[in-house]
């Protein structure tokens, strides 16, 4: 996935200036940066929610949003994981990881939702309903949810905001290993340098809507940017 000089605009801010990120299959890409920076707004201009203002965006070398192309969120072969896409209350389990199913074919999809389940370690969870699973584990439903119909690439927003810091470590770790086995391209947003130190093979550091360093953690880490970045990393330790 490739996002080619992404501007965005909203009124007459530029909140999203000159971005140029690729994120390669496999990979785990975070988008760092504190609140405002700009980071929900790409990952919705990856996820075709919203249309760049300038730019180009690349899914498997395809130009899904540019200048006189626009795909569909539903057309890129992204799947997602946003805080503001819980699971739906009133549907089982099944239900939730079979909501994103459309293109698999109908007889197929109980076995799709259960092997999904079992990716995630929630076997014979699929008749309960949301309300009866901890914290931790509505968070296995929704990565089930999202991995389901195999998408290439993977979008996340602070999908781990939710959770008490007690279960955070150990849902990150189950989720980064569910995340590797699928092979997809993966961009997490997140506030937190520890969480993105931990998942990334990539960060993207993000400060009012420019990029200003993006690299390794480890190179983030010893030899940021600016002052900035420096600052950033250092609030951890
Ligand atoms: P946070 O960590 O708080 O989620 P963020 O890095 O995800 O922040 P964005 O949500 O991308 O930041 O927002 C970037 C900027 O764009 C902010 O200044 C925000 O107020 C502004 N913004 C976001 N959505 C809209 C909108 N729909 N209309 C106008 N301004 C918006
Ligand atoms: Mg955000």
């Amino acid at each position: 996935l490739g996002f080619e000089n992404v501007v965005h605009r909203y009124g007459a801010d530029d909140v999203v200036r000159n971005v140029s990120l690729t994120a390669n299959p496999g990979e785990v890409l975070c988008l760092l940066g504190p609140s405002g920076s700009g980071k929900s707004t790409l990952l919705r201009i990856a996820a075709g929610l919203e249309v760049p203002t300038r730019g180009r965006l690349l899914i498997n070398g395809i130009e899904v949003s540019g200048p006189s192309v626009f795909l569909p969120p539903e057309r890129r072969g992204v799947g997602l994981m946003f805080q503001d896409f819980a699971l739906f209350p009133h549907m089982t389990v099944a239900s939730n990881v079979a909501f994103g199913l459309t293109a698999t074919p109908k007889p197929m999809r109980a076995q799709v939702v259960d092997d999904a389940l079992a990716r995630v370690g929630l076997m014979g969870y699929g008749e309960k309903y949301p309300h009866m699973l901890s914290g931790g584990e509505q968070q296995r439903v929704a990565l089930a949810r999202a991995v389901a119909p195999q998408p290439s690439v993977l979008l996340m927003d602070e999908p781990f905001s939710g959770l008490d810091s007690r279960l955070k470590d150990q849902v990150r770790a189950e989720t980064l290993a569910v995340l590797r086995e699928t092979g997809a391209t993966v961009i997490i947003v997140t506030h937190d340098p520890e969480e993105a130190m931990g998942m990334a093979d990539q960060i993207a550091l993000l400060k009012d809507g420019e990029l200003v360093q993006a690299g390794p953690p480890h190179m983030l880490f010893k030899q940021p940017a600016n002052l900035f970045a420096a600052s950033f990393f250092s609030e951890t330790n």
